[in-house]
């Protein structure tokens, strides 16, 4: 892939993210991850351009500001798995290190750590950049989930602790290793694995969870945070302040999401206790 600049033709910061293996990914509507952070940089004047890999393709680190990888039944899974693991593993790993963002949502979560044993005793390598496995167990965890999490500072932006809530369906048990920092504790719901407590993990300003819903459109905290870290990545540290600092979300948005919010929570709360 060609190096796009990080500057728009007309001269607005641009945020460059790469949505891996788009076609195989996107249960539960994952895709509309990608719909919120388009419109959240529009309302700021940020361009927020999205591009597909397939399987096959590559790309070199440090091109795209932000990765993005959704969900997957275990046969989706099954087909990019190994592509997955052998094509895009190093530059995976290498993109994170070097500060671009990552969400990974639940089946594209387990393929980030060591391996997935998927329900029909399939063995999916994963990427290894989480230090997390996953086996599948009995039975699938469903329902609404809430979580605390706490979303760092991304230079001199603060962090903050924030409720997410989202909703899980998954056969997997994800058990985090001795170096893995979770995303959050569970308030109400499974998360990683229904016993530990802990729902996905976090390393530099890459995000992994099991909460699909889309997650974004509920949880505007976390888009934000993840245009903060995506504009630090493409234009430096002090403009991960621009998400907070430039044009507003139209405030019957805003109402709407934070009713989304509130609902996913009560939901959660009600159905899991
Ligand atoms: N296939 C995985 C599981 O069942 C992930 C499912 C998902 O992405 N919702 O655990």
């Amino acid at each position: 892939m060609s190096e796009p600049s990080p500057i728009s033709a007309g001269g607005r910061p641009r945020v460059r993210v790469l949505h891996l293996y788009d076609r195989y990914l996107n249960i539960y509507a994952d895709r509309g991850n990608m719909q919120v952070l388009t419109a959240r940089g529009a309302w700021r004047g940020i361009d927020v351009e999205v591009r597909g890999l397939e399987p096959g393709e590559h790309f070199t680190p440090g091109e795209h500001d932000l990765i993005y990888v959704g969900g997957g039944q275990d046969r989706d899974q099954q087909m990019i798995a190994e592509r997955m693991s052998e094509d895009l593993g190093p530059a995976i790993k290498a993109a994170v290190e070097e500060g671009t963002a990552l969400l990974a949502v639940c089946g594209g979560y387990q393929l980030l750590g060591s391996h997935y044993l998927d329900t029909t005793g399939v063995h999916q390598p994963g990427v290894g950049l989480f230090d997390l496995s996953t086996e599948a167990g009995d039975g699938r965890l469903i329902g609404n989930v809430a979580i605390e999490a706490e979303l760092p500072a991304i230079g001199a932006r603060a962090a903050s602790t924030t409720t997410i809530a989202g909703f899980e369906n998954h056969a997997g048990r994800t058990s985090l290793g001795a170096s893995a920092r979770p995303l959050g504790s569970v308030l109400h719901g499974n998360g990683n694995d229904g016993r530990s407590g802990f729902e996905g993990c976090r390393l530099h300003h890459a995000i992994g969870t099991y909460l699909h819903g889309p997650l974004l459109p509920r949880n505007p905290e976390l888009a934000d945070w993840l245009l903060a870290a995506a504009l630090a990545h493409a234009h430096g540290t002090d403009a991960a302040l621009l998400i907070d600092q430039v044009g507003t979300v139209p405030p019957a948005v805003a109402a709407l999401e934070r009713r989304a919010l509130d609902t996913s929570v009560a939901r959660a709360r009600a159905e899991r206790g």
